[in-house]
C-alpha cells in the first residue's frame, strides 16, 4: 500500500473540492486532492458559473441585489428550515469569491438572471464560445492551475473510500488507486466533496422515492455515487435527507434539437394524464416550480400541447421565453427537429391530426381533454379565470396538426445528507463537530429545504464554491492549531 503524508486531505476535485484545496493551500496547509475521475471539475464542467451578491457587475449594471435582501428572500422561500448562520456566511462572502476567482484568471461575462421572474445574481463564466453550457469548464482551470501553482498535489482516478478515525480524530483516508491498490493519505484533516449521489439510482430510490427513467430523469454526471455521503455517515456524520436537485425536462431532452427544446417549454397548454389543467403554464420557465408541480400529478408526468398556428407563430417569430442555455430563439425547424426526435425513437413526442388522436396517444383521458381545449380556447377569447394565466401567452388549440412533448421530473444529481455547520464541519446527531472532518459542495447542501431556488441563480455552483472555501479555511486553520 503506497502511503502519502500531507495536512489536508480533499476527496474530490469538482468546484468544492478544488475551491477548498486553493483556500487551505493558500492559508498555508499541505493539500493532497484524490479525485474518483480521470479529470476535475465534475459536474461543473457542465455548467455555466456561479452565483455572487453584491458584485461589482450587478453594482455596474444598477442591478441592486443585497446581502441583506438575498438572505431574506432566501429564508423566506425556505421557510427557515435551513442554517441560517450558513446562508448568510456563504451570501455574504459570495462577492469576494467572485473577485478571488478574478484573481487567478477566472473572466465573467456578467450578472444574468436565470428568467425574467429571477434575480441577477448569475454569474456566467467567459469562455472561448459565448456565453452557453460548459463556460464554468474555464472556472475549474483557473482553479487547478492556482491549486498547482499553490503545490498542491493531485491524485487522480484516486477514489476514496473510507475516512479513518483514532481518538475521535481523523488520521486519514483511504483510497484505491488506478490499479485496484489501497492508498493512504496521513491527514489531520479531511474535507469530502464528492458531489452527491446523482448517478446512483437505487440510492435515490431508497432516499427520495423516484426511480430513474421512470419518473424522474437525472442528468448527472457519470461516478457521482454517494461515496463522500456514506464514507461521511460511516465516520459518525448526522444523516439529513437526500434530495433531488429538481428541474423539469422534456423526456428523451438529450436527443432534441434546441428548437424542439425551446418551444415545448414555452408556457404552452399543459395537461395531466386526466387531460385537466394543473398550473399556471406562464411558471414554466422555473424548472424547480414546474418539477414540482409535475410530481404531484398522477404517473409523475405532464404535457405541453400546441396546435399548428403556435408552432409556426414561434418559427416565424422566434420563442418568446429564451434561456442562456438555449439562448437562440430561432426555433424555424421545429417542425424538422420533433419529425426527427419521433424517427430516432423518442417516446416523449406525440403528433396527431385530431385533439382525441393526440390524447390517445399521449394516454390523456380523451373526454377530459377535449373539454380542457374547449375551456381554454375560451379563456383565449376572454381571460383564464382557472389558473390567472399571463394574457400574453393564451393562444388557442385550434390548428391540425397538434403537437405535444412529455414533460417529466428531473434532476442536475442530488443535494445534501450530511449535517455541516456554517464552518463546514461535519456534525454528529448531537451536533458536534467530528474533529478533522468537513464537507462541502452538493455532499453538505441543506440549504434549499425540498426546492433548488432558482430565483437566486447560480447557487449551486455558488454553494459548492463558496462552502469549499469555507471548508478550506476552516481546515487550515484547524492543522495550524493542533501543529502548535
Ligand atoms: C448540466 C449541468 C449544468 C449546471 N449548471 C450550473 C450553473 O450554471 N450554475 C450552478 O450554480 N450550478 C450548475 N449546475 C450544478 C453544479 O454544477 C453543481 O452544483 C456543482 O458542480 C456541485 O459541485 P460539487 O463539487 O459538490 O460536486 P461535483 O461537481 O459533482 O463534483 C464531484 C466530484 O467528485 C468526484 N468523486 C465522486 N466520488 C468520489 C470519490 N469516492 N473519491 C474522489 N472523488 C470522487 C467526481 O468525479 C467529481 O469530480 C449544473 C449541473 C449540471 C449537471
Amino acid at each position: 500500500m503506497t502511503t502519502y503524508n500531507a495536512q489536508v486531505c480533499v476527496v474530490a476535485g469538482g468546484p468544492s473540492g478544488l475551491a477548498a484545496a486553493v483556500q487551505a493551500a493558500e492559508n498555508g496547509a499541505d493539500v493532497i486532492v484524490i479525485e474518483k475521475a480521470a479529470a476535475v471539475g465534475g459536474a461543473a464542467n457542465m455548467g455555466m458559473g456561479p452565483l455572487g451578491i453584491g458584485t461589482r457587475y450587478q453594482k455596474a449594471n444598477m442591478q441592486d441585489i443585497t446581502v441583506e435582501q438575498a438572505f431574506n428572500m432566501f429564508m423566506e422561500y425556505t421557510h427557515y428550515n435551513v442554517d441560517a448562520r450558513l446562508i448568510r456566511r456563504y451570501f455574504g462572502q459570495s462577492a469576494d469569491t467572485i473577485e478571488w476567482l478574478e484573481d487567478m484568471g477566472v473572466e465573467f461575462e456578467g450578472a444574468f438572471r436565470y428568467f425574467p421572474q429571477s434575480m441577477p445574481t448569475w454569474h456566467i463564466v467567459k469562455c472561448d464560445s459565448g456565453i452557453g453550457p460548459r463556460a464554468a469548464s474555464f472556472m475549474n482551470k483557473a482553479l487547478y492551475a492556482r491549486a498547482q501553482e499553490l503545490g498542491v498535489r493531485f491524485l487522480l482516478e484516486t477514489p476514496g473510500k473510507k475516512i479513518l478515525k483514532e481518538n475521535d480524530k481523523v488520521v486519514g483516508v483511504l483510497a484505491t488507486d488506478k490499479n485496484g491498490e489501497d492508498v493512504e493519505i496521513r491527514c489531520s484533516a479531511a474535507i469530502i466533496c464528492t458531489g452527491g449521489a446523482g448517478s446512483n439510482f437505487k440510492l435515490i430510490k431508497e432516499e427520495t422515492g423516484y426511480t430513474h427513467g421512470e419518473d424522474m430523469f437525472s442528468f448527472a454526471i457519470p461516478g457521482i455515487m454517494g461515496d463522500g455521503l456514506r464514507m461521511a455517515w460511516e465516520a459518525g456524520a448526522d444523516k439529513l435527507p437526500v434530495r433531488i436537485e429538481q428541474a423539469a425536462q422534456l423526456m428523451g431532452v438529450e436527443d432534441l434539437s434546441v428548437s424542439v427544446g425551446n418551444v415545448m417549454i414555452q408556457p404552452n397548454l399543459l395537461v395531466n394524464k386526466f387531460g385537466r389543467r394543473f398550473m399556471n403554464e406562464d411558471y414554466m420557465q422555473n424548472s424547480t416550480y414546474l418539477s414540482n408541480a409535475v410530481s404531484h400529478q398522477p404517473g409523475r408526468v405532464a404535457f405541453s400541447v400546441i396546435d399548428t398556428s403556435i408552432a409556426h407563430y414561434y418559427m416565424k417569430h422566434g420563442v418568446e421565453n429564451t434561456s442562456l442555455v438555449r439562448p437562440n430563439p430561432d426555433v424555424s425547424d421545429f417542425v424538422d427537429g420533433i419529425k426527427t426526435a419521433m424517427a430516432h425513437g423518442n417516446k416523449g413526442m406525440f403528433v396527431a391530426d385530431t385533439v382525441e388522436e393526440l390524447a390517445e396517444q399521449m394516454g390523456v383521458d380523451v373526454e377530459n381533454f377535449k373539454r380542457t381545449v374547449e375551456e381554454y380556447n375560451d379563456f383565449c377569447e376572454s381571460a383564464d379565470d382557472e389558473f390567472f394565466k399571463d394574457r400574453r401567452y393564451l393562444r388557442p388549440i385550434r390548428k391540425a396538426p397538434f403537437y405535444a412533448a412529455r414533460v417529466c421530473p428531473g434532476g442536475y444529481g442530488t443535494v445534501g445528507g450530511i449535517r455541516i455547520n456554517e464552518n463546514c464541519e461535519v456534525c454528529d446527531k448531537n451536533f458536534q463537530p467530528i474533529h478533522g472532518l468537513y464537507a462541502a459542495g452538493a455532499d453538505s447542501c441543506n440549504i434549499y429545504d425540498d426546492s433548488y431556488m432558482f430565483l437566486l441563480p447560480g447557487n449551486s455552483m455558488g454553494y459548492a464554491v463558496n462552502t469549499g472555501r469555507i471548508a478550506g479555511m476552516t481546515a487550515a486553520a484547524q492543522v495550524k492549531a493542533d501543529a502548535e
